[in-house]
């Protein structure tokens, strides 16, 4: 063989190991590159440790809301460290469990910092290897704004997980997904939490219906909402607090640890991709053709740094078929991006498959778009002190009635939607939704029974 592999992939997340194990399994031999540890952003300091606290929350909640049931409940304490402790155990279960995997696969691990040499070579901690085909799959790291004096006194969502006790007073900053996830696991679990945001309303760019009741939930729990908050200074307090100043003179006081949650941005500058001949636009994204090819015919890039949508059913399915098109003789294979499905996992939970309804409106004109809604009380609520609403919309178009977005946000949206989604790829229309047999009593009963 010319090169020492046939793929090398940089970054071993959610798009990394995707195109290496697939790749070996066609008998390609692969390595990946990893500075830190197997799996990347979401089994790290993402998805998993996120999904495991929201689990911790949701218990927290049950417990609160037990005595309605008729339970005499007395907790009598609450260790944040032993939720962290088991959560990180687990997690280091999956970094041993992709170990051993990758080497039964016959992939090589380069521990170390990935640096582009030329178009075909990597260097990893001073030593070069060779590939036919680069795959960049970097991911992201979260960002702090530069021009905020004090800025470096908060932590990110990268200090949320390394939490070993629980602050007792939290200002979050920013109040897109990872924000509201975040103090909502905070307040579920006794913190007294601030959310700070330039918005009225929480979740910039998802349907308004998703973005009017999970604010009105989140402030319902006890949340304190800051509105057109610009946040212009952090400094610390001679009593160690941290205060938060903004643009307008106002002063939030008496804060733990502050949150910034105000977006990502990609890891491209440890890569070298200028000695590959790469560019990134000044977002920092690495544009790709529906191949998932760069500009360098060689080298390909999939996950975050694409500006694809940030989630790792999206990573690893752009790895998976890109190793399909290239081993497999499939070249069909290209991601179809028109009705990704995404859950929240806010307090009450969010899930969203396909266009919001304005995004609808913008797209096929107000006249072609109809939407059908419906807000309730669930039957878990009906008898407890804390009364969670759950509200629906279907966005269809069209004299077919074409469904192009359902919007849920409520209990167990998170489990309603998968199916669903599968519906809306399918070009299901509301014919379809309204023909198919209720299951009762539950929530995902009223999509199919809108009018
Ligand atoms: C708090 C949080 C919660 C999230 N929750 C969800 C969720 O619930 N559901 C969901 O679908 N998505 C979620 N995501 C998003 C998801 O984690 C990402 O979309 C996904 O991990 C992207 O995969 P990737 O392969 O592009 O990059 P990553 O998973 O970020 O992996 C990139 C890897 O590359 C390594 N690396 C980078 N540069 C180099 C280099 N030069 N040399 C060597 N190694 C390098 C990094 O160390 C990292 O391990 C969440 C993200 C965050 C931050």
């Amino acid at each position: 063989m010319k090169y020492d592999y046939d793929v090398i992939a940089i970054g071993a997340g959610s798009g990394g190991l995707s195109i290496v194990e697939r790749a070996s399994e066609y008998g390609k031999k692969c390595a990946v590159v990893e500075a830190k540890k197997l799996g990347g952003t979401c089994v790290n300091i993402g998805c998993v440790p996120k999904k495991v606290m929201w689990f911790g929350a949701h218990i927290a909640e049950a417990l609160r809301d037990a005595p309605d049931f008729g339970f005499d409940v007395d907790v009598k304490s609450f260790s944040w460290s032993k939720l962290v402790e088991k959560r990180e155990q687990y997690i280091q279960n999956i970094n041993t469990w992709y170990n051993g995997y990758m080497k039964d696969l016959g992939v090589d691990v380069l521990q170390g910092w990935g640096s582009f040499v030329d178009n075909h070579t990597v260097e990893v901690d001073g030593k070069k290897y060779t590939a036919e085909t680069i795959v960049i799959a970097p991911g992201g790291v979260p960002d702090i704004p530069q021009d905020v004096e004090g800025a470096e006194l908060g932590i990110t969502s990268d200090g949320f997980f390394a939490l070993k006790t629980q602050p007792k007073k939290v200002a979050v900053i920013g109040s897109g997904y990872i924000g509201v996830e975040l103090a909502g696991v905070f307040q579920a679990l006794g913190t007294d939490v601030s959310l700070l945001s330039r918005k009225d309303l929480v979740l910039r760019g998802f349907d308004d219906m998703i973005r009017e009741n999970l604010t009105d939930a989140m402030i319902t729990s006890g949340i304190h909402k800051e509105y057109h908050f610009r946040v212009a200074r952090i400094y610390r307090a001679e009593n160690g607090s941290l205060t938060v100043e903004s643009e307008d003179g106002q002063h939030l006081e008496g804060f733990d640890e502050v949150v910034w949650a105000v977006g990502r941005r990609n890891l491209i500058e440890p890569m070298k991709i200028e000695n590959a001949g790469l560019t990134a636009h000044s977002k920092g994204i690495i544009e790709v053709d529906d191949e998932h090819r760069t500009s360098v015919n060689n080298i390909f890039a999939i996950g975050d740094v694409t500006g694809q949508p940030q989630l790792t059913p999206v990573a690893i399915r752009a790895g998976r078929f890109l190793a399909e098109r290239l081993y497999n003789n499939k070249p069909h294979l290209k991601l179809d991006l028109n009705a990704v499905p995404t859950v929240i996992f806010s307090h009450p939970p969010v899930g969203t498959v396909g266009l919001a309804e304005h995004d609808a409106r913008a797209k096929y004109g107000d006249e072609n778009v109809k939407v059908y809604t419906s807000i309730f009380t669930p039957m878990r609520y009906a008898f407890t002190e804390h009364q969670i609403k759950t509200a629906l919309k279907l966005v269809v178009t069209g004299p077919e009635e074409k469904v192009v977005g359902i919007h849920i946000v409520g209990d167990t949206a998170d489990e309603m939607l998968q199916g669903f989604a599968v519906a809306v790829q399918m070009g299901a229309t509301k014919a379809d939704l309204d023909a198919t047999i209720a299951i009762h009593p539950s929530s995902s009963e009223e999509l199919v029974t809108m009018r």
